[in-house]
């Protein structure tokens, strides 16, 4: 019997390692393809946190707050913006590489944050770096790494997580390992759209298993589309970071006019889900497939510099970002919502935690603030190496729970991934109406039902991202309201009987 039984090798899943491990535990991490691959390596602009002279945890939280569009718990986010300073400097201790200027740790500034607190490594490769620095930590420790190791359920013995049911990915061999603590830390779910920053390994797998083993789900419908991935033929949704528009970049549309500061006064700067819903009405409006991103007027020098790894990547497709406009569109990026934990990263199942992007601790609302999203795996995977027995802390924001059932649905389609991603992004994307979410869920019902029981890892990411497209369309079509990441055409305001969480169970 082991002590920690981790899923995942993202920051959240190597920094939790690091941490039992170092603490004395024995640690098994399973992860489904090489260790580094993930969301976290693929993370540009970098991870917040109030350090600088000029700022302060409280700041951190009001911007933090404002983002989360009034559903943000404002326990969770001080819990985040107060212990946030301490866990990237323990960052720092452990060797992660953040740029400095002066022999001080530089700060830029992204999107809504009201100060410049972001630290980033390598110009614009933080997570690259974080991934490097975290898996080189673990490999001197005592931890189990088993990578090419699915997790196909959590194992459940008196309604007590107590192990994990795994699949050899290379060999197709069945296993399972127990331990006192599992830990779900497998990320998000960007391939549950057409268009996504993520990559092929975010199937949403962690709200999958979570949920059939009965804890709750929250936020999935505030899912966040990044404003600005690389639209080219040919190649894939490469993020171009919002720190370049933090540095001066500017939007323009297809006749070279700049148009975001007419929807707010911060302009390009504005909070993610208003930029990403201006950039999708102007490409409707002129009839394009994308807007163009502008630092031709930075000198190239400094551009180069901060942004090495999206100059290399345009670069391979032709495109000098110091010369020529970057054309550029939304895609679908973060998971905000996801198995609902307390402060101390505890789900209602006993023994089962989730930390990181497949985690919703209440820090994010409505709309997640950039680069708060490694900072909250830090300090959530801190705080659940000292966590109390079960229960799980009763909610510390208003939340309503619905029991779950998944009637039959209808729908002629015949079931395949792309299929899914297109009619996610179609119906369930940016903009969103009754009509089109319930002619999603009837299809996604009719696919579910029709599903065979998985046996590779292929069909067991299916039924995954299905379960989770489900779990989001049904919460997108009860939030009868639009709010941050979530926007409906039929609804298109805030209401206030919908500031809370709608929490989703399965009938047990
Ligand atoms: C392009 C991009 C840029 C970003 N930039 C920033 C940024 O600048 N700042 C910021 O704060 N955030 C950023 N984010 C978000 C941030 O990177 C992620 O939220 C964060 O890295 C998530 O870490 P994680 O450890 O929770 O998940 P991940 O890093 O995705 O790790 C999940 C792990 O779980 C494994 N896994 C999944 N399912 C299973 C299973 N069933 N069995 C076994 N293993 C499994 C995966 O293979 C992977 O190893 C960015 C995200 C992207 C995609």
């Amino acid at each position: 019997m082991h002590d920690y039984i981790i899923v995942g090798s993202g920051i959240a899943g190597l920094y939790t390692a690091q941490l039992a491990a170092r603490a004395g535990a024995r640690v098994i991490l399973v992860t489904k393809e090489a260790v580094e691959e993930c969301n976290t390596r693929y993370a540009q602009g970098g991870i917040a946190a109030a350090i600088g002279a000029e700022d302060s945890p409280a700041k951190h939280m009001d911007d933090t707050l404002v983002a989360g569009a009034g559903l943000s718990d404002p326990a969770a986010v001080a819990v985040l913006c107060e212990e946030g300073p301490a866990r990237v400097r323990e960052l720092i201790e452990l060797g992660v590489p953040f740029d400095t200027h002066e022999g001080e740790i530089a700060l830029t500034r992204e999107a809504a944050h009201s100060a410049r607190r972001i630290l980033h490594a390598g110009g614009d490769a933080t997570g690259a770096a974080i991934e490097t620095t975290l898996a080189g930590v673990v490999e001197h420790t005592t931890v189990d790494v088993r990578p090419w190791t699915l997790a196909t359920e959590i194992i459940l013995e008196d309604g007590r997580a107590v192990g994990v049911r795994t699949l050899d990915a290379r060999t197709g061999e069945r296993s399972a390992v127990h331990g006192r603590k599992i830990v779900l830390a497998t990320g998000g779910a960007g391939q549950l759209f057409q268009a996504t920053t993520n990559p092929t390994v975010a199937t949403g797998d962690g709200v999958a298993l979570a949920w059939r083993a009965g804890a709750a789900v929250a936020n999935l419908e505030f899912f966040q589309f990044h404003p600005t991935a690389l639209r080219l033929a040919g190649a894939p949704g490469f993020l171009i970071s919002e720190a370049v528009r933090g540095e001066g970049g500017v939007l323009r549309n297809q006749d070279g006019e700049r148009f975001m500061q007419v929807l707010h006064p911060d302009a390009e700067l504005a909070p993610r889900d208003i930029v990403a819903r201006g950039i999708a009405a102007e490409m409707v409006a002129r009839d394009s497939d994308h807007v163009w991103l502008d630092v031709r007027h930075l000198p190239a020098e400094d551009v180069l510099l901060r942004f090495p790894t999206i100059a290399r990547f345009c670069a391979q497709y032709g495109l000098n970002i110091t010369k020529d406009l970057i054309p550029v569109a939304p895609a679908a990026h973060y998971m905000t919502g996801g198995v609902i934990t307390d402060l101390h990263g505890r789900t209602a199942v006993p023994g089962l935690f989730a930390v990181g992007e497949v985690a919703m601790t209440g820090v994010h609302g409505a709309n997640r603030l950039a680069s708060n999203s490694l900072l909250e795996v830090l300090v959530w995977a801190k705080r659940l190496m000292h966590a109390p027995e079960w229960p799980m802390a009763p909610a510390t924001f208003p939340t309503t729970f619905e029991v779950l059932e998944f009637a039959a649905g209808s729908g002629s389609q015949p079931f395949n991934r792309r299929s899914l991603q297109r009619l996610m992004w179609r119906n369930v994307g940016i903009m969103r109406d009754r009509d089109g979410l319930q002619q999603a869920l009837n299809q996604l019902l009719a696919w579910h039902h029709a599903q065979p029981e998985p046996s590779s890892v292929a069909a067991y990411e299916d039924a995954n991202l299905l379960l989770v497209a489900m779990l989001l369309t049904a919460a997108a079509l009860q939030r009868e309201e639009s709010r941050g990441a979530h926007a409906r055409t039929d609804w298109p305001h805030p209401r206030a009987e919908w500031e809370r969480y709608l929490g989703l169970v399965k009938q047990l």
